[in-house]
Parts: structure tokens; C-alpha cells; sequence
């Protein structure tokens, strides 16, 4: 475990509503693995809250840790909006098993909106370690401009043909050749034909895991075929 005073170094937009936070890492051997997550603490008008956050980033890109957050009307979603650089944070962890399986080879992602944090790390990492994981996620979202880290997911598929992105998207735009309204038993049947011979991840407002992971076992799938990262705080 660690735990330590730090600062902001760095505040990235991802979409409209979205937002990437990242922090110096102020203490010696800060490990954790993808998928994990970490508490942060920063000053919510003079007074010190707390907050669990996955890490948006992956260990093998270093030098800093990073989180992803949807800015909401909350008193802490507000604070952060306006965190900026050298603005004071602490940070302790990690903490979590959602995290890539040693057993399981093929995997399936299933997500709603900012749920995706965790699993980016997990693609980031697979990828930038040749790692032989064989991935699709599946990515659901409210519109084409809410799509987190689309760019980078587009960029990640091109680079090796073992990570397949599917989004689904409930207001698509003019022209949209992609799936269209939510991630349902169906859809999950159809683009991931195979889906007996993965494990499953399922990350997101508890909602949308308890939904999803309903949906999975009406297709049959045992419950040990399926991982929750339930985003608490949420609705
Ligand atoms: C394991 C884990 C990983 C998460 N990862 C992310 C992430 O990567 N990105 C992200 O945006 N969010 C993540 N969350 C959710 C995050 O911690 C916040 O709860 C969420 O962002 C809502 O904050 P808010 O500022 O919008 O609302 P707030 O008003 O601060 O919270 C909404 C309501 O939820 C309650 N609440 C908040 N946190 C908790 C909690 N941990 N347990 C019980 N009640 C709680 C508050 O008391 C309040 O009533 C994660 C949560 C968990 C448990």
C-alpha cells in the first residue's frame, strides 16, 4: 500500500462532460496493476473528502497517476472541475481485483459511459505489453461526443487485430453505422458470438452492472464468467 501528499500535474478534457486528472506520484515503489482503483482526497470548500477512483492510466505509463471523472452538479464534482495544476491532493491505494485474469485468455468488456476507466487501463496495458489477451469491448453511450477515449480505442484496434471495439450509442448522429440504443442480451449474442468462451468485465453505475450482469446470466453464462466494478455514487 502507499499513500501520499501530492499535487495535480496535469488536467486533460476528454468530452464534453468528462475529464482525465493527473498527479505526481510522490513516493517510492507506487505499484498497482490495470483495473485497480485508488481513493483521492482534496479540499471540498476547506474540508478534506474522499472519493474511490479507477486508474484511467496504465502501469506501464509512468510518472504520474491518472483517474477519469464525469463532472456532475455534486459539491466534490464541482471542486474538482476546478482542480488546476499544483493544486494539493492525496492519494492512497491500491485497491481492487478487477484486474486482468491469469487464467482467462479471451476476454469481453461491457460498458456504459465513464465505466470504461478501468478497462482503458486494461487495453492500454495489454497492448503496450504484448500481452496475448484476445478483447472485445463492447461500449455504450449516450452520444457520439460522449465517447471517452474514442480516438485512442480507434487507434488501439488498428494496432493489433486481438482488440475489437463495439459502440452503441442511444442518440447516434446523422450518417451513424453503428449499433444503436443499449447494450442488451441480443446485441451481446450478435457481436460476440463466442461469448461462452470469455470472461466477462462489467464496469459502471451499479445500475447498469446489476442490468448488464442479469443479462449475461439469461444467456447462460455461470456467475464466475462475470467481474463487476460497480462505480458507487452513481445512479
Ligand atoms: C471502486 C470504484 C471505482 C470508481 N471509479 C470511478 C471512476 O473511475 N470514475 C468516476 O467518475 N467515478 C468512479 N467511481 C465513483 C466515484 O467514487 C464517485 O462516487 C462518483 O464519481 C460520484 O461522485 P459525484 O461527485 O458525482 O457525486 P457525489 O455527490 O459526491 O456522490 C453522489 C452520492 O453517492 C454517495 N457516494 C459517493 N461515493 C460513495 C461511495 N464510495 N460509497 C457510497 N456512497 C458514495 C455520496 O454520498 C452521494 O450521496 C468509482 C467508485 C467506486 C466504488
Amino acid at each position: 500500500m502507499w499513500d501520499f501528499d501530492t499535487e495535480c500535474s496535469e488536467v486533460l478534457r476528454r468530452t464534453p462532460t468528462i475529464k482525465s486528472f493527473r498527479f505526481s506520484i510522490r513516493a517510492k515503489n507506487v505499484r498497482f496493476r490495470a483495473g485497480q482503483f485508488f481513493y483521492m482526497d482534496i479540499l471540498v470548500a476547506g474540508e478534506k473528502a474522499r472519493h474511490h477512483f479507477s486508474f484511467s492510466n496504465s502501469p506501464a505509463e509512468r510518472g504520474y497517476l491518472e483517474f477519469t471523472k464525469r463532472i456532475t452538479a455534486s459539491a466534490y464534482s464541482q471542486a474538482l472541475d476546478a482542480l488546476k495544476p499544483g493544486d494539493w491532493a492525496h492519494l492512497s491505494g491500491p485497491e481492487g481485483e478487477f484486474t486482468l485474469s491469469r487464467k482467462w485468455k479471451k476476454l469481453a468488456f461491457l460498458s456504459g459511459g465513464i465505466g470504461i476507466t478501468p478497462l482503458r487501463s486494461m487495453m492500454r496495458y495489454s497492448l503496450d505489453k504484448g500481452l496475448d489477451y484476445d478483447i472485445v469491448l463492447l461500449y455504450g453511450n449516450s452520444s457520439y461526443e460522449e465517447i471517452a477515449f474514442r480516438e485512442e480505442l480507434e487507434a488501439m484496434e488498428r494496432a493489433t487485430p486481438r482488440l475489437r471495439v463495439v459502440h452503441v450509442l442511444i442518440a447516434p448522429p446523422p450518417g451513424w453505422r453503428g449499433k444503436v440504443g443499449r447494450i442488451d442480451s441480443a446485441l451481446m449474442a450478435e457481436v460476440i458470438p463466442d461469448y461462452r468462451e470469455r470472461l466477462f468485465y462489467i464496469s459502471g453505475p451499479p445500475r447498469m452492472v446489476m442490468s448488464l450482469e442479469d443479462q449475461l446470466l439469461a444467456l447462460g453464462l455461470p456467475q464466475e464468467q462475470v467481474k463487476r466494478d460497480s462505480f458507487i455514487g452513481y445512479e
